[in-house]
């Protein structure tokens, strides 16, 4: 591989070259270490027969070792001024295609369609962390379909991601990439891999699809209701926090019925259910009888 970017010399050569001025609005932090960007393309298990969506390619680095090792990379950048550098730098990679365009604004299905015939995708990226959630809930509810999301982000968010109840970091970001993926954190990284330098600590979170959800909601979206109306008022019991939400038609006396259904007292606190409890929680309100 010519001009190996993973290397900081060969990055700030092309920074100069171009002049390029990092540009904070668009979370850019590129990856200087070449241990890291391994332990992303190994932790993803790309392979020659996989498609890779890339969000936020920025010089082309990662992008470079996806392109050794996978069959096709698509990969979608916001910033203009990155376009020219991506043309130079990916030049010896037949199997890659940039894409000028905001992920938020890209429909991936079309994507996924257009360049693998609708067959899962894998994503892996060094995300902008200013949109991880939406990015990641973006991928999860349009039903894209996918292998598994391998991702640089904040620290504090591949927490959020993995844990459950009991933990201050639990909420409905846990539940939501749960109810989707098996989350598996697989590297803390550290400041000094990147360029310009986070002030945040990083980790790379793989999250693998479940075939089939890990509990039966029969409606998902009454469910996800349930989640954000109790975590929304984080230090208010279940039963208030549902009540006080204009998301819950219930009655206050629905409300106690169900949380007392699971064998909860209407005192317990939304942070103390897990996903099943939030799906026993949506079916018995998806079965009152009106
Ligand atoms: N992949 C590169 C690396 O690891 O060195 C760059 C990662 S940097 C953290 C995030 C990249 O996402 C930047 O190149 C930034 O311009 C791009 N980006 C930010 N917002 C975006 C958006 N809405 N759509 C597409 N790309 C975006």
């Amino acid at each position: 591989m010519q001009n190996k970017l993973g290397n900081p010399q060969n990055t700030i050569q092309i920074i100069q070259k171009y002049e390029f001025a990092f540009q904070k609005k668009f979370g850019q932090n590129f990856l200087i270490d070449t241990h890291v960007l391994d332990k992303i393309i190994l932790a993803a298990g790309v392979t020659k027969d996989d498609c890779v969506l890339e969000i936020g390619p920025g010089i082309g680095t990662m992008t470079q070792y996806l392109a050794e090792a996978a069959g096709h990379v698509v990969a979608v950048e916001i910033d203009s001024n990155l376009i020219p550098i991506l043309k130079e730098t990916l030049a010896d990679y037949d199997n890659v295609t940039v894409i000028h365009a905001d992920i938020l604004k890209t429909d991936i299905n079309e994507l996924t369609q257009k360049y693998n015939g609708g067959r899962p995708i894998k994503v892996v990226a060094n995300l902008p962390y200013y949109i991880t959630t939406p990015i990641i809930m973006g991928l999860f509810e349009g039903q894209v379909p996918i292998d598994n999301i391998t991702v640089m982000v904040q620290k504090e968010v591949a927490d959020r991601m993995q844990v459950g109840p009991g933990s201050k970091d639990y909420g409905a970001l846990s539940l939501a990439v749960q109810y989707y993926a098996e989350p598996y954190i697989v590297a803390n990284v550290p400041p000094n891999c990147f360029m310009p330098r986070p002030n945040v600590g990083s980790a790379v979170i793989r999250l693998t699809r479940h075939k089939n959800p890990p509990v039966s909601a029969q409606d998902p979206g009454l469910m996800f209701r349930l989640i954000r109306a109790s975590f929304n008022q984080r230090r208010k019991t279940l039963q208030n926090g549902l009540n006080n939400s204009p998301e819950v038609p219930y009655t206050k006396e629905q409300i106690i019925s169900a949380i007392e259904s699971l064998g909860l007292s209407p005192s317990v606190r939304g942070e103390a259910l897990n996903l099943e409890q939030f799906a026993a929680l949506a079916n018995y309100f998806t079965n009152i009888k009106e």
